[in-house]
């Protein structure tokens, strides 16, 4: 039961780090986006943990740090955008209570990504990878691992193509859409867009607040107004 404590400090944690380690943009809750963009599986024996960084979430984070030189955020996203990147975190807890981790060479060899019309990738190699986005997970890194211990230790990073061979982006966050990533028998599932990065709506009826992904209003099933 420790385990799943730990897994649930640690989402906290990853959330309040990346709200309060960097500048956010004034638009985006980083918190919240960091939330909405995680997925956890949980089995009696194993826990899995799939993280997706949007351009939005780098945007926010490393682009906007004051430690970011002029000209390096722009650079940085420009790298950024040829990716779909999703960090990952896969672990087995043993009888004492200690967690045995998959390290990144095993997980890259039981990843996939499938995007919403069936194609399927394996995560890109290391040595095809642009050196730029390379230097941005070598940026992340170390602030995880201090910040987040074993956790963030154990968190690999794996890049798959932005778009599909059509030229169709894969996840767009503020798009809609949908992808889904396999760590071996476990498959993670995200439903785009990200209500994070949307303006929220008002009912014309009864004016609640509602999500900006939502089509109807829960509360009287007035259809809302596009944004
Ligand atoms: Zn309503």
């Amino acid at each position: 039961m420790k385990y799943w404590n730990s897994l649930r400090w640690w989402v906290a944690v990853a959330a309040s780090f990346f709200a309060g380690g960097f500048v956010a943009t004034a638009q985006v809750d980083v918190a919240a986006l960091s939330q909405e963009t995680q997925r956890v599986a949980q089995g009696p024996n194993a826990m899995t943990m799939a993280w997706w960084m949007p351009e939005d979430f780098w945007a926010v984070t490393f682009a906007a740090s004051p430690k970011a030189k002029a000209g390096e955020a722009e650079a940085a996203l420009k790298a950024i955008r040829r990716y779909t990147v999703v960090a990952v975190l896969d672990g087995t807890p043993g009888a004492s209570g200690a967690v045995s981790y998959r390290s990144g060479d095993e997980l890259r060899q039981i990843m996939r990504l499938t995007d919403a019309w069936g194609n399927s990738y394996a995560p890109i190699a290391e040595n095809e990878v642009d050196p730029a986005m390379k230097a941005m997970i070598q940026t992340m890194k170390p602030s995880l691992a201090s910040t987040l211990g074993p956790l963030g230790q154990n968190l690999h990073f794996f890049l798959f193509p932005a778009r599909n061979d059509a030229g169709d982006p894969i996840a767009d966050a503020r798009a809609r859409g949908r992808f889904s990533v396999a760590v071996g028998k476990t498959e993670l599932k995200w439903r785009l867009p990200v209500d994070a990065l949307l303006p929220a709506k008002s009912c014309d009826e009864c004016k609640q607040e509602c999500k900006g992904s939502w089509k109807y209003c829960p509360w009287c099933g007035t259809k809302l107004a596009e944004k």
